[in-house]
């Protein structure tokens, strides 16, 4: 579909190349989720010439084009001129390929590609991609500087690529650390979360500790780094990623002001709340499994990370207990209903009280899940 976009640019006399994370994932051997074109046309002329259009930021230059499902971002060509408070500058396009692709933050996510003309790599972005290596496009303290943002893009695409830092680059990061302080928390959450969530969540916060990163943006770090480096927080359900994070901080007061502070959604706070109580609870661990079974929603996720953060094989056992080959029991595959305890002569309060214990029991015995077997349990 990208090709078909920039082929028919190119028959309008337009210039149009594959561009930023698309063309990096594609050369890393994965396949891009959402590409991105970059052209000498302009918005309206990309408007005009294709069918499925959303202008999504116009005044950036940006129009999506969707053919067969899938969204093409193209963006005219641009360079962005001055930059304000250290953050989004104002754009200015331009008709230089060169020029567009200076200003982009990463070599790796500075190259571009044509069908015909191959792989355009002014800044030896190839390379570092074969080595590995997030490296600023230019002067890494002036690319800092102008942009703080990439201060925490850096240390993202290093978690989600394994990718190592660049000396200088890594240096410009810890020197600049504390103009992250003037970018707007939702961005600021938004790589977070994605670091989070990466492939290598671990990496990503041990980098956020040693570039000092992680103190400016959270300033109680040190604590959240000292439990997750002792625990294997790669295990940790995805759902869980975030609210496991925060709950390090053990302090549950704590914990929401930071996440209120950062724009989390109230979800994810919530289960970082949970999450930090059982943290601190005194409750024996097979008290704690059941109440979070019969109690939460996300019961299996919220066991599995308490284990891993909890480092208790005790919780682990137990839990693979209430499993049936791998598959938790849930109540409505228990094999005996009310209208079966209504026979038996039970009656109103009663039936839900033994259908509990019904559950309960099949949870801890589920090769028991037969009408015989739990007939005999309730007799
Ligand atoms: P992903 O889509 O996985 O987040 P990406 O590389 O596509 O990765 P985007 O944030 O979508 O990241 O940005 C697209 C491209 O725009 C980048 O590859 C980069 O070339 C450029 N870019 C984005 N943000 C910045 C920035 N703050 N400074 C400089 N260039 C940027």
């Amino acid at each position: 579909e990208p090709m078909q976009v920039i082929k028919k640019l190119n028959h309008h006399n337009f210039r149009a190349y594959l561009v930023g994370g698309s063309l990096r994932d594609y050369l890393l051997g994965n396949t891009p989720q959402d590409f991105d074109i970059a052209t000498d046309a302009k918005p309206e002329d990309v408007m005009r010439l294709f069918e499925k259009v959303i202008p999504t930021g116009i005044n950036h230059g940006t129009v999506t084009v969707i053919i067969n499902d899938v969204k093409i971002e193209v963006t005219t060509f641009r360079i962005e001129k001055e930059y304000q408070n250290h953050r989004w500058p104002s754009v200015e396009f331009t008709d230089s390929l060169y020029e567009d692709l200076k200003r982009r933050d990463f070599t790796i996510n500075a190259m571009a590609y044509h069908p015909d003309e191959g792989l355009i790599d002014y800044f030896n972005g190839l390379d570092d991609l074969k080595n590995r290596i997030v490296r600023c496009v230019g002067n890494p303290q002036e690319r800092f500087f102008e942009d703080a943002l990439r201060i925490l893009r850096c240390i993202r695409f290093a978690a989600q690529l394994n990718f190592s830092i660049d000396t200088m680059t890594f240096q410009g990061v810890v020197l600049l650390k504390d103009l992250l302080k003037k970018i707007s928390m939702e961005r600021i959450n938004t790589e977070l979360s994605k670091i989070l969530k990466s492939k290598n969540p671990l990496y990503g916060i041990q980098l956020l500790y040693e570039s000092g990163v992680g103190e400016v943006v959270i300033q109680e770090y040190e604590r959240i780094y000292k439990f997750l480096h002792s625990t294997k927080f790669d295990l940790i359900p995805f759902s869980l990623k975030i609210p496991a994070f925060f709950a390090a901080l053990r302090d549950a007061k704590k914990v929401e002001t930071l996440m209120r502070k950062l724009r989390f959604d109230r979800k994810n706070i919530a289960l970082a709340i949970t999450l930090c109580n059982y943290l601190n609870s005194e409750y024996s661990t097979e008290y704690l499994v059941r109440k979070i079974f019969f109690e939460e929603e996300k019961a299996e996720e919220i066991i599995i990370a308490l284990s891993i953060l909890n480092k208790d094989d005790t919780m682990v056992e137990l839990f693979n207990k209430l499993r049936v080959k791998n598959r938790l029991v849930k109540k409505e595959d228990v094999k005996i209903k009310g209208e079966d305890l209504l026979e038996l002569g039970l009656k109103g309060k009663e039936i839900g009280n033994v259908l509990q214990m019904v559950y309960e029991y099949i949870l801890y015995n589920p090769e028991k899940n037969n009408r015989k077997d739990i007939l005999d349990f309730v007799n």
